[in-house]
């Protein structure tokens, strides 16, 4: 089996409570002045590559996959998206026409128009930050793991050391199950019986 060695931003909407730090670190990251207190005063204001988006019971983290074979990579007329040598999905901002093309076959909606300079923007993954080794801000900011940094097998491999321990904890015990992503699986299983049992409702 191959490894992917490309780093990403993974998103786990069970672990958001939506405090939005993760869209201001974002924010500020992509202003002149780089710096919380200078940026609320920056005029045009700096804008969030992330959003949020409450679902429910859930906050959804939304921001760019990344994608192997970006459909916008692939659509845009003038090679303004590229990947970069991280595998990283980028916006060269001097050959972009804003014909929006990317946004309309994006399959997460996630390049924006800037009306003032009339081109898209989208999440660069921080490369300032990604070329000192540093994770990108919104990853940084999110104290709660919802956004994670790293490869699918570094991800994957946490993602089952948590699960395993909160089994363990769970069957001895020790605390009380929480309304967390356990919720939202069971609730998609009891879906998956339903439909496997001919009820489609
Ligand atoms: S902008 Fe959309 S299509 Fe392009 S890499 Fe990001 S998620 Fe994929
Ligand atoms: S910082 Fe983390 S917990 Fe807060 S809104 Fe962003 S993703 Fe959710």
């Amino acid at each position: 089996m191959s490894t992917d060695s490309k780093p990403t931003i993974f998103i786990n909407p069970a672990k958001c409570i939506g405090c939005r730090h993760c869209e201001i670190a974002c924010a500020v990251e992509h202003s002149q002045s780089k710096d919380l207190f200078s940026a609320i005063f920056e005029d045009p204001l700096p804008l969030p590559r992330i959003h949020i988006l409450p679902m429910g019971a859930y906050n959804v983290p939304m921001n760019c996959r990344h994608c192997d074979g970006a459909p916008c990579v692939e659509v845009c007329p003038t090679g303004a998206l590229y990947h970069d040598e991280q595998g990283a999905v980028m916006l060269a901002e001097d050959k972009c026409i804003g014909c929006k093309m990317c946004a309309i076959v994006c399959p997460f909606g996630i390049p924006e128009f800037d009306a003032l300079n009339g081109v898209m923007f989208k999440c660069d993954m921080c490369p300032d930050r990604r070329a000192e080794g540093r994770e990108p801000a919104c990853v940084e900011a999110c104290k709660t793991g919802a956004l994670q940094f790293g490869t699918i097998d570094e991800i994957v491999s946490k993602v089952r050391k948590e699960k395993a321990e909160q089994i363990v904890k769970l069957k001895e015990g020790e605390v009380e199950e929480e309304y967390n992503g356990w919720d939202l699986y069971r609730s998609m299983q009891t879906v998956v019986i339903r439909i496997n049992e001919g009820d489609s409702k």
